[in-house]
């Protein structure tokens, strides 16, 4: 039967409680044992699909299509296990879903209300699926003491009561702030968070405790003592240089040891770290470094493109080299000339973003990396920039656009507004919902045999990822073919072009798909090994 650990946050947010989360996965899995991580989001949206990635960072995609938290790329990251829609809920969708029922009348004339019936669909959502999982991580959102978390806390407080007993283990992940002045860590803050927990009836098991430097032991006693915890529980959190020395760091200090000694489990084998401490190895002794420009629009939160910095360290762990990023907002190149930003990097990015705020400035970037023969990556709207780019100036088309951004002489990316999904046919129109209504999640693709991307990906049949609703208008295809960029990959119905690439640049590719996504230290994603290696070619010659 599955166990639970429940991992609230305290005193403020961004502590990496996902980081921690997905680490715990990972040891209890290098211990053998099945894990499940799912995140509880207490913000009112049905899903983050519709909010800006300045307010919530990246949206991640699963195979089965579902917009999620970014924490559940790194449980992907962490533990290879693909996320699907049922590891991540938010009060939205518990609230649309319980509105709905009452409408049709399910609750037979009764009060709804936060206890019983919310808290139920929160417990009834955290305890599905679990048969052949032996822990269920259950990371909680947000910070103790939020209003809209209550309902959560309070559902996995009654969880601890109707477990079986020894079924539930509570990891409240703090902060030791330290005082220049005084020349100390603080407990206080964790105390107070920790009161504020057991004010709603949860008493943790283990504290993490996030520091930046080592905490004393008469630190550690104290926070033992006023919160109820035994002094082997408080786990100190030293910062790190990479996310990925967090598992074998928190290992050293008897986490995920601690965390089965709550269970009463004390013969687990030990866990094999083996491969974490050369991802370690790798990243701390590079044979290289290479630079590359990522040209977008939400550069000055890196949130936004989590999976894309950690897809390209990949790629780096790969080919054994560091990978600096150089992050340029694209509307830089509205106003000015990209050479003198471009000119030391070793290759440049494109990545997804919406809306026509720095398109042009992309364009400009993609018609750089084209003509001075540096390796580009177009990742969905970084391919439809490149195909416009393609399509003005090697086409001859100067009004070739997107529909994206209003109506459009020659529209070469169009909204896609019909298409095939296994076997049913999706329909969208112009106006209609928003949310969770683009083209979403793994979609198979056809690469041509003798391609480039085809040779990257040792195969001519793919599956990727996708959130767009705009795609490139293949009846444009054989103008562009014509001019030396070719639609490499495409939708198996033949309609939708997948990738295009320049046979005669050194790297120049283009994904609708999001590459970035599926790539896991342990098994970097092949056009981000390819692309990296592109870069190491290319600084031999800069
Ligand atoms: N805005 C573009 C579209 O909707 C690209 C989306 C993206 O890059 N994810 O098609």
């Amino acid at each position: 039967m599955a166990r639970y650990v429940f991992i609230t946050g305290g005193v403020v947010s961004s502590l990496g409680k996902g980081i921690a989360s997905a680490s715990l996965g990972a040891l209890l899995q290098a211990r053998g044992y099945k894990v499940r991580l799912r995140k509880l989001d207490p913000y009112l949206n049905v899903d983050p699909g519709t909010m800006s990635p300045y307010q919530h960072g990246e949206c991640f995609v699963t195979d089965d299509g579902a917009e999620t938290d970014l924490d559940l790329g790194h449980y992907e990251r962490f533990t290879g296990r693909p996320a699907n829609r049922q590891d991540n809920i938010t009060s939205g969708r518990i609230y649309s879903d319980i509105i709905n029922r009452e409408r049709k009348g399910d609750y037979l004339g009764g009060t709804v209300q936060v206890i019983p019936h919310v808290t139920d669909a929160i417990k009834d959502f955290v305890l599905s699926g679990n048969e052949d999982t032996d822990f269920v991580l259950v990371e909680i959102g947000g910070t103790v003491g939020d209003i809209e978390g209550l309902p959560f806390f309070e559902a996995i407080r009654q969880l601890g009561n109707e477990l079986s007993p020894g079924g539930a283990v509570y990891i409240h992940l703090t902060l030791m702030p330290y005082i220049p002045s005084a020349g100390e860590l603080k407990t206080k803050p964790t105390q107070h968070s920790v009161k504020e927990l057991r004010s709603i009836g949860i008493q943790p098991d283990l504290l993490l405790v996030r520091a930046d430097r080592p905490i004393p032991e008469a630190e550690r006693k104290k926070l033992s003592l006023f919160c109820n915890v035994p002094p082997s529980a408080v786990i100190q959190a030293l910062d790190v240089a990479s996310i990925y020395d967090v598992p074998a760091a928190y290992h050293a200090e008897g986490f995920d040891a601690e965390v089965l000694s709550a269970f009463g489990i004390d013969n687990a084998p030990e866990p094999d770290l083996s491969r974490w401490h050369e991802i370690s190895r790798r990243t701390k002794n590079p044979e290289g470094e290479v630079t590359i420009a990522v040209v977008g629009k939400y550069t000055e939160l890196k949130d936004a493109y989590k999976s894309l910095i950690e897809a390209l360290v990949h790629g780096g762990i790969a080919n054994k080299v560091k990978v600096n990023i150089d992050w340029i907002g694209s509307e830089t190149f509205e106003k000015a000339d990209p050479a003198p930003f471009l000119e030391h990097v070793h290759g440049i990015l494109v990545p997804g973003g919406f809306g026509m705020r720095g398109t042009e400035g992309m364009i400009a970037a993609a018609g750089y990396a084209r003509k001075r023969k540096i390796p580009y990556f177009g990742i969905c709207f970084g391919m439809q920039m490149a195909v416009i780019e393609a399509t003005r100036n090697l086409a001859g088309v100067p009004n070739a656009g997107s529909t994206e951004f209003g109506p459009c002489e020659e529209p070469v990316v169009g909204l896609l507004t019909e298409w095939v999904k296994g076997n049913e046919l999706l329909k969208r129109q112009a106006g209609g919902n928003m949310g969770g209504t683009m083209r979403l999640g793994a979609y198979r693709a056809y690469l041509a045999p003798g391609s480039r991307i085809a040779e990257i990906y040792g195969k001519t049949e793919i599956e990727e990822r996708h959130r767009h609703r705009y795609e490139v208008n293949v009846a444009y295809r054989e103008r562009l073919e014509a001019k030396g960029l070719r639609f490499a990959g495409i939708s198996p119905d033949g309609v939708l072009p997948e990738t295009v690439e320049m046979p005669d640049h050194p790297w120049f590719i283009g994904v609708q798909y999001h590459p970035e996504l599926k790539s896991r230290p342990f098994q970097p994603h092949p056009l981000f090994s390819s692309f990296i290696a592109a870069a190491m070619e290319q600084t031999r010659l800069v």
